[in-house]
């Protein structure tokens, strides 16, 4: 953008949200100029960073989000809608500069309605205040993700986010009653007030999962849940991930609804369950399964479980190492386990895909990943950890422990690994991403994997967005 432009926009946006919330020196701006996908990280480390924003601005109500954004219509910039920054494919980044609109200041509990039991709160809480505030009260949304720490509830909205005990209570998008977005035009709509209606398609399924392409979302009313009576936990070992999945599977279509349900493979239970959880198991696959709720209830089912796995062989590590796994179930995700702090070239290629597809998806892409790349001595581990009475995630990481340290090389090993994983999942029936979202990595997979039906999304897009503003370099959309 020329100089004089950037006065000009920069002096409407003092108008809009005043000097204190507009961010203009490089130093500030290059906070977003990043995310957690590992080549973000890269360049960081190298100081490459040329993505900056042209302004960040930290609105603080709805109308100045709605003005920002008629003043970036007028101006044709760009729109980037931030939230904690913990994306982990890049859909954050300004590649193309313009204005980040950091949504942190919308953090507000709106209303609770402890007659219907939901939950009317603003779009940039972060999820563990949120999550906080409900507890003190005895409820709880049920959303427990492992960035609970560092993603706002507008993140997981945006990527349509799974927490831990999604087998049981659903994935982001299920606990939605409606939403308030502000257009890529700059108007401010309320979706119906209740989702289970038959008035024509649910609108705020166009928002959940859009990753800031089709409007910022601001608010939100949630379902929420009382506190659990009862939590159990218990801990399986599986002579193999075959066993372990065959009994996973038999639990969820038999309409059983463990809260948990997580089945390691043979490397995770050795490198997660083992070296990051310290629980103290060996050979074999790791499962833990929880129920909760009333104790009768989650009793019953939890012993018609229990015959299922014994049916295939599984020994009951008891209570106590569930409930480790429990207590210390973030370990992995952090300091000092998190594979982001030691500068490894990883990635985690998430997808999801039916019962009779899932282990056959798992070995092509092991197999894969392993032989395309032994000279790189990748390693390759799964969980399974979101499922259905129709199917799971499969949760796969690789992990490069000695990349390339240019990192141009660093990050082409790392798209070769993805597109032959990719390949993998597509081949298979498998869909990119059970709850990361696709960002800006994963945009050149779009219309091969929706085919046809990619019209639909296009079309929304150039309905709702014809200046083509709202983070354009996501979702796969023309530029
Ligand atoms: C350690 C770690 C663990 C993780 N574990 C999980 C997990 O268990 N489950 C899970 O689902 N994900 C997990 N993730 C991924 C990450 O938390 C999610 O992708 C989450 O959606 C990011 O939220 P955020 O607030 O950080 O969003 P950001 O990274 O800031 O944004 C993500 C995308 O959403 C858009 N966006 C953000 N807010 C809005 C809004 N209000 N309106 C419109 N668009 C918006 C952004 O433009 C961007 O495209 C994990 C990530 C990390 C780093």
């Amino acid at each position: 953008m020329h100089e004089f432009f950037i006065e000009r926009v920069k002096n409407e946006l003092i108008r809009i949200v005043g000097e204190n919330n507009l961010y203009i020196s490089d130093f500030d701006k290059s906070a977003y100029s990043v995310d957690v996908w590992s080549v973000s990280r890269k360049w960081v480390d190298k100081g490459l960073i040329k993505e900056l924003p042209d302004f960040v601005v930290l609105p603080e109500n709805v109308q100045q989000i709605s003005k920002i954004i008629k003043l970036a219509n007028i101006y044709s910039i760009p729109v980037i809608t931030r939230g904690g920054g913990a994306g982990g494919l890049g859909g954050g980044i300004p590649f193309f500069g313009g204005i980040v609109i950091d949504i942190k200041k919308l953090d507000k509990i709106i209303s609770l309605d402890e007659k219907s039991l939901n939950i009317k709160v603003q779009t940039g809480i972060m999820q563990i205040d949120l999550e906080k505030y409900l507890n003190s009260r005895g409820y709880t949304l049920n959303h427990l993700p492992a960035s609970i720490y560092c993603s706002t509830l507008g993140g997981f909205l945006s990527t349509r986010g799974s927490g831990v005990l999604s087998s049981k209570y659903g994935k982001i998008e299920d606990m939605v009653l409606s939403l308030e977005v502000v257009l890529p035009t700059g108007e401010i709509i309320n979706t119906l007030p209740v989702p289970r209606h038959s008035a024509g398609p649910g609108i705020e399924h166009f928002f959940i999962g859009a990753e800031g392409t089709l409007g910022v979302i601001v608010s939100a009313v949630l379902k929420i849940f009382y506190l659990p009576e009862v939590r159990y936990f218990d801990a399986y070992i599986f002579d193999d991930l075959h066993l372990a999945l065959e009994a996973s599977r038999e639990v969820m279509i038999n309409g059983l609804e463990p809260s948990v349900l997580r089945v390691y493979d043979e490397g995770d239970t050795r490198d997660v369950v083992k070296k990051e959880l310290g629980i103290d198991v060996n050979n074999g696959s790791y499962v833990v399964i929880g129920f909760d709720g009333f104790k009768s209830i989650a009793s019953a089912q939890r012993n018609m479980a229990i015959k299922i796995f014994k049916k295939y062989k599984a020994r009951d590590l008891g209570e106590k190492l569930g409930n480790q796994w429990w207590e210390n179930r973030y370990d992995p995700y952090y300091p000092p386990h998190t594979l982001e702090s030691k500068r490894d070239l990883y990635g985690v290629i998430d997808t999801i895909t039916t019962h009779d597809n899932i282990e056959k998806l798992y070995l092509s892409m092991k197999k894969e990943l392993e032989e395309k790349f032994s000279d790189w001595n990748i390693i390759f581990t799964a969980h399974f950890s979101h499922w259905y009475t129709w199917g799971a995630s499969v949760y796969p990481r690789f992990i490069v422990r000695k990349p390339p340290e240019n990192p141009y090389e660093f990050f082409r090993l790392n798209n070769a690994i993805w597109d032959a994983a990719v390949r993998v999942i597509l081949e298979n029936n498998g869909i990119l991403s059970e709850h990361h979202g696709i960002g800006f990595h994963l945009s050149p997979y779009m219309r091969e994997q929706y085919k046809e039906a990619f019209l639909v999304l296009e079309k929304l897009k150039k309905g709702l967005d014809p200046k083509n503003i709202m983070n354009p370099a996501v979702l796969g959309f023309e530029l």
